[in-house]
């Protein structure tokens, strides 16, 4: 943990997020911010900076993610219209807070992304 990043903090229990899914390895919880009717973030327990460096460093909690970005986009009820999956990466890309997450967006047409 990473007493200086936000969403170990949140992991740890010490800042309070709606939390949708969680197992051993990932824990899924609201933004705070919604840019969609859904919009839930994703991440791994374990602190990594970016989608890369978890890919990188850890190819088992890289899949873990990735299934359950796949069960929160079902139980969020997604699947029949679609979603969209996003990992901003870097500065230039606005990532904002430095523990990966994937945004889980959907529950209305998003139009095209870069529109
Ligand atoms: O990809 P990026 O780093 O820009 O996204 C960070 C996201 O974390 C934002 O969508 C912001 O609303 C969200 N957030 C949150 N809970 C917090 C702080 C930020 O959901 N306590």
């Amino acid at each position: 943990m990473d007493n200086n990043c936000l969403f170990c903090r949140i992991v740890a229990g010490e800042i309070p997020a709606t939390v949708v899914h969680e197992t051993d390895t990932t824990l899924a919880f609201r933004d705070i911010d919604p840019k969609a009717p859904v919009h839930v973030l994703v991440i791994p327990k374990e602190h990594h900076a970016d989608v890369v460096t978890l890919a990188q460093n850890d190819p088992a909690g890289s899949a873990d993610l990735l299934a359950a970005c796949a069960v929160v986009a079902e139980t969020e009820g997604l699947l029949m219209e679609g979603f969209r999956l996003l990992f901003n990466t870097g500065a230039y890309a606005g990532q904002e807070v430095f523990h990966v997450h994937a945004h889980v967006l959907g529950g209305e047409p998003l139009g095209p992304m870069l529109a």
